[in-house]
């Protein structure tokens, strides 16, 4: 377990190395405008903190991102199709894993992209629902119009094919398996001063944005207090760098 504390030590060595740790702050599942949705908009407003909310291109309503209380910064990008599962019982569950035709698979990502593309503040990028997906599809999405694909943990290589960059997350604030609430700030913390090592002494890929993953439709108060915290610390920090949706898949 990790406290506030550590986490600053281990941002002052970043400084002392003279290096901005980047980061990226992405949310999955929306599809409307929700009182859950709009607080999520006032945290990036308040704090200047980019959002990149991933979502779900066959239930999303274009008033989702429309209107006033839309951060400037907003970008948008595709989850999925229906974050429907399609793998048998015994395997986890998945939406673009080779458990279907491959034309009814790549069409799925075809009707999600063309859905988006009329959503402003779209960027074609791809976050599998479950944070799962066959690598074997990832030229077929390509050539479908996706230029960056995002799951979750430390990637292996920026571009996994010519011309399709990935960005993972690897802080998730939530306990899927246990509470399904908070995960509590000492796990945490431990999951961004991991990553951060992690990049720091190149045991993974340093220029690689370390993300951060919530969910804002099931985020308990203590969820909502902690990214209060979270962003207050490091929404303005002079070791942290903030890359919004385009950036991280472009940069
Ligand atoms: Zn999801």
């Amino acid at each position: 377990m990790n406290t506030w504390d550590d986490l600053e030590m281990e941002l002052i060595k970043w400084s002392d190395q003279g290096v901005s740790a980047t980061f990226w702050w992405r949310d999955d599942d929306a599809i409307d405008q929700t009182p859950a949705l709009h607080r999520l908009y006032g945290y990036s407003r308040k704090y200047g903190v980019p959002l990149t909310l991933a979502v779900i291109p066959r239930d999303a309503r274009l008033q989702l991102c429309t209107g006033s209380g839309v951060p400037g910064n907003l970008r948008l990008v595709q989850h999925g199709y229906a974050h429907v599962n399609h793998a048998p019982k015994s395997d986890k569950k998945s939406e673009f894993g080779l458990h279907r035709d491959l034309g009814m698979i790549i069409n799925d990502v075809s009707s999600g992209l063309a859905i988006l593309k009329k959503f402003p503040h779209f960027f074609p990028s791809f976050v599998p629902p479950w944070n799962r997906v066959d690598p074997d599809l990832y030229d077929d999405m390509l050539n479908s119009g996706i230029h960056g694909i995002s799951t979750f943990g430390s990637r292996g290589n920026r571009e996994p094919i010519p011309g399709l960059v990935q960005a993972n997350t690897h802080v998730d604030i939530i306990d899927w398996h246990g509470t399904r609430g908070f995960a509590g700030v000492g796990l945490v913390c431990k999951q961004i001063i991991d990553h951060l090592v992690a990049r720091r002494t190149k045991k993974c890929d340093f220029r690689e944005p370390t993300g951060i993953l919530t969910h804002h439709l099931v985020h308990d108060d203590e969820c909502w207090r902690f990214l209060d915290v979270l962003f207050g610390k490091l929404g303005g920090h002079s070791a942290v760098r903030w890359l919004d949706g385009t950036e991280v898949f472009t940069a």
